[in-house]
């Protein structure tokens, strides 16, 4: 786990915090030293993430959170320090001395990996035997070729619940490793161990870097649950997985596809789809969007046709806007027959589509025309806010427009608002002066509120001093204020920890700002890195975020020695009125006693 400071003190020079941060938040433009973003660890519509990239820090003015590059993408990739560090480090072409990972853990994560290989082989193997026949039969039945179920390694989990464990046990696998790697399962009352998945059309989850990582089965037999997936294990999160990834990233089409199904994905790749991914069973996370930004601009969001998967696309679309990525939304349209009449459902509604029913029904040339007119998100959530009212009556017209408006004014480009509100005008029927006055109206209300929320979260920032996180709350305030004012001092102009003097960690009143300073004191003598980004490198969250709030308090180095000394003046009269106090405390107690004796 000992990474060489000198090597962490040089990538951290090396990865500039603006690049690193906008790779996963779009930044506005720099406004005095700030850059402001939406922030990626709570939910918010105004900015209140900011940027320096004088300091190399994040702060977050919502939340709090904050700290150095390497806390940055432990937080945001949920890492280790090691794992963050590596990360970094393959980012700008430096190689992490080798024994960050412990040896085991690294011996345990290559072996479940081998393993799930067998795995995939033996499921993959089954298909060409008497038990993999109902799968068989399903592919055959989604006309799925042959040439697909090799590219993703398609397979059968027999009906059996013993088979895979039988196998794996006789290719020396033991049965705790397969219980890690969830292949098998512990029966809830005997404690017998059984196949995990039986009776499946198994997809290996395959990752990008091309390990098989985990399986999502879907059910072949009576078993009602349609997909089981495993659960998360030493070397699978579903959370950061996408099904198809590791073949829709090599994608020259510009864009990603999101489905719903796996099975959607086999059969749009089959077709020429080749971007074409799925959220495993979960509704995408913010991990697996950053994951998708990270290999493409552009995401079209392709979810059944179904109210279910409608409100899916809706949860998707704020899901993978906050990374920036381009977003359109493909509506299928209800099903007709030949004379172009609506088919309807068991139910009596008009039936619905999936993007794998449409191909096999229409055909790809008629996907790939609906992929290509397929509405930009601002559009797909005004034709479902126009759906949601009657536009026949006033109080319809006047709910969509109040609804429509609301939607536009948090679009920061004047020309998009112009565009969308005229056509709300036509709409609801009245003129394109009238939509435009309130949208101007609704706009410069969010601002100003976006404003006062700002100047409000600066506001709490500086008056309280005390630390969010209680562990390192300060026990007496008014001297924690000075060391503060110490630490920062040093952290903006290093030639200052020369005016510190004689100053101790050990007349610190804060353990946490005692720390710190014997930090820079320590980095000084070994002739590191003496800046906030290296320095919160090596603390723990709350502890970076902290330091993030005492660099973000106003301090003028202007007159920096003259501001050490009065901090330091502080500290040592604080020391002593607080030893005046005992004092007076222990002659109060000795003269009680002695009127009592
Ligand atoms: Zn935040």
């Amino acid at each position: 786990m000992a990474i060489p400071q000198s090597f962490l003190d040089e990538l951290v020079a090396r990865c500039d915090i603006v690049d690193v941060v906008s790779s996963y938040v779009p930044l506005t433009k720099r406004s005095g030293s700030n850059r402001f973003g939406l922030c990626p660890f709570h939910s918010e519509k105004t900015p209140s993430f900011s940027v320096n990239q004088d300091k190399q820090i994040y702060h977050c003015f919502g939340c709090g959170k904050g700290g150095g590059v390497v806390n940055f993408v432990m937080e945001m990739e949920n890492l280790s320090f090691g794992d963050a560090v590596a990360l970094l480090a393959k980012r700008v072409g430096m190689t992490v001395p080798e024994d960050d990972v412990p040896l085991e853990t690294r011996r345990r994560r290559q072996r479940m990996l081998e393993l799930n290989r067998d795995a995939a082989r033996f499921f993959h193997d089954c298909l060409s035997a008497p038990e993999g026949e109902k799968a068989v039969a399903y592919l055959k039945k989604r006309g799925i070729t042959r040439k697909m179920v090799t590219r993703f390694g398609l397979g059968a989990a027999p009906d059996s619940w013993d088979r895979l464990m039988n196998a794996m046990e006789k290719k020396g696998y033991s049965q705790a490793e397969l219980l890690d790697a969830w292949l098998v399962t512990r029966n809830q009352k005997g404690g017998g161990l059984h196949d995990t998945f039986h009776d499946r059309l198994m997809f290996p989850v395959i990752d990008v870097r091309g390990e098989v990582v985990g399986f999502s089965g879907r059910t072949l037999g009576d078993d009602d649950r349609k997909y089981v997936n495993s659960h998360d294990t030493l070397v699978f999160s579903k959370s950061r997985q996408l099904f198809g990834l590791n073949l829709a990233k090599k994608t020259k089409s510009g864009r990603l596809i999101l489905v719903e199904g796996n099975i959607d994905v086999v059969t749009l790749h089959q077709a020429g789809f080749d971007g074409a991914v799925a959220s495993l069973g979960t509704s995408l996370t913010p991990e697996q969007a950053r994951l998708l930004k990270r290999y493409s601009e552009n995401a079209v969001i392709a979810y059944d046709g179904d109210a279910a998967g409608v409100k899916a696309a809706q949860r998707a679309i704020g899901v993978l806007e906050k990374t920036g990525i381009g977003v359109k939304v493909l509506k299928l349209p209800p099903v007709t027959d030949e004379h172009g009449d609506p088919v309807l459902d068991a139910d009596g509604r008009p039936a619905k589509d999936d993007p794998d029913s449409f191909i096999r029904r229409r055909g790809a040339e008629a996907f790939s025309l609906l992929l290509e007119k397929s509405d930009n998100h601002i559009e797909y959530r005004l034709s479902a806010i126009r759906a949601a009212h009657d536009l026949e009556t006033d109080e319809g017209r006047i709910a969509y427009l109040a609804e429509a408006t609301g939607l536009l004014s948090e679009l920061d480009s004047a020309v998009e608002r112009e565009i969308y509100g005229a056509r709300v005008a036509e709409a609801a029927g009245v003129s394109k002066e009238a939509v435009a006055n309130e949208l101007r109206k609704a706009f410069r209300r969010r601002i100003s509120a976006r404003k006062k929320k700002e100047e409000q979260a600066m506001q709490r920032v500086s008056a309280n001093i005390q630390p969010a996180d209680r562990a390192i709350r300060y026990d007496d305030p008014q001297s924690a204020a000075a060391e503060e004012g110490v630490i920062r001092l040093i952290l903006l102009d290093q030639s200052l920890l020369a005016s510190a003097g004689t100053l101790e960690p050990s007349e610190f009143t804060s353990p946490f700002l005692a720390k710190l300073f014997d930090e820079l004191k320590r980095r000084k003598r070994e002739g590191a890195a003496i800046t906030p980004a290296a320095v919160a490198a090596g603390l723990s969250p709350s502890e970076a975020a902290q330091l993030t709030v005492i660099l973000g308090k106003p301090e003028s180095i202007a007159g920096g020695e003259r501001a050490m000394a009065d901090y330091i003046e502080k500290i040592r009269s604080r020391k002593l009125s607080g030893q005046a106090d005992l004092l007076e405390v222990a002659q109060r107690l000795r003269e009680k006693k002695g009127y009592g004796g």
